[in-house]
């Protein structure tokens, strides 16, 4: 893997690289990549490619002044939105920053706050549940990814009540008239996921049962366009279950090295200035070694996708056209086959037919409204 990544230091997997999992699947290419802990933004950076869809500054701004504002006072804002979420008498309960037991700057290692972390979840899941109820702000989490330990450092919190474990996630798009962005809401549940995971694994390791993790996580936004928050709680066991299911994908990892022609690697050859020296030709072909799976959701999560969005359009792929033309035309691998089948330069096969048929009769509507048109 480290010959894959040349001289640059591992990046490891994040939360975000985990739901990006999750996001799609099926890409080798990105599962090669996370795996050997390439940094794919370097890549991206030269290869000339625009960067993906990321916040700005202000949004940043927005969502960490919004998570103060609730986890402020020893979390006193959480616990009326916990009672109310999870229907609870609770009036008060015991909080701990996990960030600041060493200083308000802790820049310790991960591994040192991971071990923190640990001890408190493991001291709070040991004491006697029906009398403890805890707060525990900005943990350190560890998970299993493709046999190496990964570090989670999530703004969320962990809140244990009689005996089980909560994720409260805090993110700053809003809720409106009870409505949220469904598709913030699913990104959202799936980092929660691997939060539970990477929660089940350090009670499991101590012998406890992981199912002492909600599958119910608790999602804290702004209501309306307000920064009052609200909470909701939404059950995560698909998401879940689905990163799970990843996971145990990425074992097979040594079978996509194995495919990889000998003397591949992604190594971007830094000169003494440390700017990459790597000729982009060698490795755009680099990457071609590896199969990608375009999908348009990629420029939301993946730093390669204006490269990978390139190489599907030079191969006429559908996913450029989005997921729903894709869907509706599947069996046909490229525009070129489509636009052969439609003008009947090539004959459909027997599981062609219905398409080739909706194509033309699409193709006469469209030709109609021309002439009308003109
Ligand atoms: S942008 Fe490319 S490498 Fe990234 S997930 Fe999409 S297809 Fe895979």
């Amino acid at each position: 893997m480290s010959a894959l990544r040349g001289t640059a230091p591992p990046t490891p997997h994040n939360a975000r690289t985990l739901a990006a999992l999750n996001a799609n699947p099926s890409c080798d290419r990105r599962s090669l990549i996370d795996a050997a802990g390439i940094d794919k933004a370097a890549l991206a950076a030269h290869l000339g490619l625009p960067q993906p869809l990321r916040k700005s500054k202000l949004a940043l701004d927005y969502g960490l002044a919004f998570e103060h504002k609730v986890t402020a006072q020893a979390g006193a804002p959480l616990v009326p939105l916990l009672r109310q979420a999870l229907g609870l008498t609770l009036s008060e309960v015991a909080y701990e920053d996990l960030n600041s037991v060493g200083s308000d700057e802790d820049k310790s290692p991960l591994k040192r706050r991971y071990s923190r972390t640990r001890s408190r979840i493991l001291s709070a899941a040991h004491r006697r549940p029906d009398l403890h109820r805890t707060l525990l702000d900005h943990p350190v989490l560890r998970l299993t990814v493709a046999g190496h330990q990964v570090y989670l450092e999530p703004d969320i919190v962990a809140f244990q009540n009689e005996g089980a474990f909560y994720i409260v996630e805090i993110k700053s798009f809003p809720v409106i008239h009870g409505q949220p962005d469904p598709a913030k809401v699913a990104a959202a549940l799936t980092q929660a996921a691997a939060y539970v995971l990477a929660m089940r694994e350090l009670l499991a390791d101590d012998g406890l049962p992981p199912e002492r993790v909600s599958e119910t996580v608790i999602l804290i936004n702004p209501r309306n366009f307000t920064q009052h928050p609200t909470a909701t709680t939404y059950n995560a066991r698909q998401q879940i279950k689905t990163l799970s299911r990843h996971l145990k994908r990425l074992r097979r990892l040594p079978e996509l090295l194995d495919k990889l022609p000998p003397g591949t690697t992604f190594d971007l050859a830094p000169g003494p200035d440390k700017n990459p020296t790597r000729p982009r030709g060698e490795l755009t072909a680099a990457l071609a070694t590896v199969q990608a799976s375009y999908t348009t959701s990629c420029r939301h999560h993946c730093d390669l996708a204006f490269h990978c969005r390139n190489e599907a359009r030079h191969q006429g792929r559908f996913e450029t056209l989005g997921t729903a033309v894709r869907d509706d035309l599947a069996g046909i691998d490229t525009i070129t086959t489509a636009l052969a089948l439609t003008d009947g330069r090539l004959h459909p096969a027997r599981d062609q037919q219905d398409i080739t048929q909706a194509l033309q009769q699409a193709q006469r509507i469209y030709e109609d409204l021309q002439t009308d048109t003109a």
